[in-house]
């Protein structure tokens, strides 16, 4: 099962992510996460990469390309994988598939955590990150609605979107996140 989940930042993602691979026991692939490890040991990549980070800006593609790319031919990845905060523009989606066709492969499902915007600034107000300034919040919104929003029609047009209630308890928005995939799972069987 190849699985996306989109949702602004503060939806939740990391939370629901975890769940999920626990549930499918497939590779969590964060490119948030992925990038904060190459900030970390200060590669070439990392170095490169903070520059947009600190501002709330997207990280070119070259970079979040290869790292995807990497990641995705690893044994582990071959059965299945949960995506996260990747893919976040029409062309990532675009290349992404053509990296799946290559292989034989393709999305399964796209999860879709739906919560409003004065939601994700009082959570934000809520929990601290290097990258939770304020007004950079306010552009990595911004940033989703711009870029990241359009993925959602392209996954709609293909049938493959579940978009999702994320307000509630972990425990209620599992539930349905949980529905999202038992849908999936139909739909793939019946290919
Ligand atoms: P969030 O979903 O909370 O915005 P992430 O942890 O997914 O945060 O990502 C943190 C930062 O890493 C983003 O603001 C962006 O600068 C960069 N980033 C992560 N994934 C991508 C991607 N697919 N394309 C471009 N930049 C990315």
């Amino acid at each position: 099962m190849r699985i996306i989940l989109i949702g602004p930042p503060g939806a939740g993602k990391g939370t629901q992510c975890q769940r999920l691979v626990d549930l499918l026991r497939i590779p969590h692939l964060s490119t948030g996460e992925m990038l904060r490890a190459e900030v970390k040991a200060a590669t070439p990549a990392g170095v490169e990469a903070a520059r947009y980070m600190e501002r709330g800006q997207l990280v070119p593609d070259p970079i979040i390309l290869g790292m995807v790319n990497r990641r995705l031919s690893d044994s582990d990845c071959r059965d299945g994988c949960l995506l996260d905060g990747f893919p976040r523009t029409l062309p990532q989606a675009e290349t992404l598939d053509d990296l799946l066709e290559r292989q034989a492969m393709s999305v399964d499902g796209v999860i879709e955590l739906a919560v409003p915007r004065d939601e994700l600034v009082r959570r934000m107000l809520a929990r601290k990150r290097a990258d939770d300034d304020p007004e950079i919040f306010a552009k990595r919104i911004t940033s989703f609605e711009v870029q990241t929003a359009p993925l959602l029609d392209y996954y709609g047009r293909q049938g493959k979107l579940a978009s999702i209630d994320g307000l509630g308890t972990a425990d209620e928005i599992f539930a349905r996140v949980r529905e999202a995939v038992r849908r999936f799972e139909r739909n793939t069987t019946r290919h």
